[in-house]
């Protein structure tokens, strides 16, 4: 892991190995499997762009199940802070109607980018949305939508690396690094 790396104008210091992440993603694969195993259906796995790419395709690699892959893009961040508004930047390209959705996002923070993803989902007839994130602040998560599957969770830092980002740098680094 890199000792420090400067992204902009600050500095980030290592935070989770890439091996801790790896653990984290193996669990998270292990309970999602357990409720998909067997099933009949199919789901469609949504990967939230472009944070939650490097976490989707991990997870999706340990998936045992028949599953159809989609991303949405969405965002609620500028900087370091939540704007609260959540924008569409690109939206679905499949119908939804009746199908099984796993939403993989890389973190839920505030929750306002999930929920507003769950209810658009719902609204266009989606059966079940299931949320699986790699990270949550359970500090500053004060929403009721039910976290299905969360990998680790942190304390409220503004971290960066595999697939996190800073005004779009260090979404590349394998471990994550938390601003210091
Ligand atoms: P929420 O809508 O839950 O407040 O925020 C979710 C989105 O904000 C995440 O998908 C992620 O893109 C961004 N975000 C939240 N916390 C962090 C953070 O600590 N670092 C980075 N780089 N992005 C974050």
């Amino acid at each position: 892991m890199e000792n420090k790396i400067k992204l902009h104008d600050k500095h980030f210091v290592p935070y989770i190995s890439n091996e801790e992440i790896m653990k984290a993603i193996d669990k998270v694969a292990e309970k999602v499997n357990k409720d998909f195993e067997g099933s009949s259906e199919v789901p469609l796995v949504l990967c939230v762009l472009n944070g939650a790419i490097p976490f989707t395709s991990e997870v999706l690699l340990r998936f045992k199940f028949n599953c159809e892959l989609m991303s949405v893009k969405l965002s609620s961040y500028q900087g370091t802070k939540s704007t609260g508004t959540v924008l569409t930047a690109l939206g679905l390209t499949t119908d939804v109607k009746g199908r099984s959705i796993i939403v993989c996002e890389d973190i839920v923070d505030t929750g306002n980018t999930i929920v507003a993803l769950k209810e658009m989902l719902l609204d266009k007839g989606a059966k079940d949305v299931k949320i699986c994130t790699m990270l949550l602040k359970p500090d500053v998560y004060d929403k009721d939508v039910v976290l299905d599957y969360v990998g680790m969770e942190i304390p409220n830092a503004f971290i960066v690396g595999f697939g996190l980002d800073y005004d779009e740098l260090g979404r590349n680094y394998k471990d994550i690094y938390v601003i210091e």
